[in-house]
């Protein structure tokens, strides 16, 4: 943290200011709160590096407007189920990048969004482990499978679906077949 003013001679500890802000985040206002040490002496401004994040406040509001997933939600979503980034990427057919910024806190878009809600239900996310068998080991998907499946018949009913789809047509997609994107 940093307290001294690294401009001047100003050599006391410098205090922390808070201040209401206005951040645009997709062309919309948001209220926040800045937080900031100022230097009684010079003027000079710093950011404090602990604490209060404006923007990370600002994009969490934009989250709550528009019911938008949060980061943390995503992490511990993923994890409850035992998958890597890795895992889950392949699942979701993103860059593993992707994935990571949104669990690090970069604003999701619109279509991020529609695709993470549509896997956070079990019963897709049972869909999607099936129709890409390639995706997790084998006793991963096994595990996951029974954890996931209420019903054995359409679990079995499913496997032999998609393994037929896949036979016959090799660049078969699950998710225009599901109507998303
Ligand atoms: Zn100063």
């Amino acid at each position: 943290m940093l307290e001294y003013c690294l401009n001047c001679d100003y050599e006391k500890t410098l205090e922390l200011k808070k201040e209401p802000v206005i951040i645009t985040v997709r062309s919309e206002a948001i209220e926040t709160i800045e937080e900031f040490y100022k230097c009684p002496v010079c003027g000079e401004k710093f950011t404090s590096s602990l604490g209060h994040d404006a923007l990370e406040d600002a994009y969490r509001q934009y989250r709550r407007r528009h019911n938008l997933v949060l980061p943390e939600e995503i992490r511990h979503w993923r994890e409850h189920y035992g998958l890597t980034l890795t895992e889950l990427s392949h699942l979701l057919e993103w860059d593993e990048a992707t994935l990571n910024r949104l669990e690090q806190g970069a604003l999701q878009e619109t279509s991020e969004d529609k695709w993470l809600k549509f896997i956070m239900v079990p019963q897709n996310l049972l869909y999607l482990i099936i129709s890409k068998p390639e995706t997790l080991s084998t006793k991963k998907r096994k595990q996951l499978i029974s954890q996931l499946s209420t019903n054995r018949i359409v679990v079995e009913a499913l496997q032999r679906f998609y393994s037929i789809l896949r036979e016959n047509f090799s660049d078969f997609g699950e998710r225009q077949m599901l109507g998303i994107k």
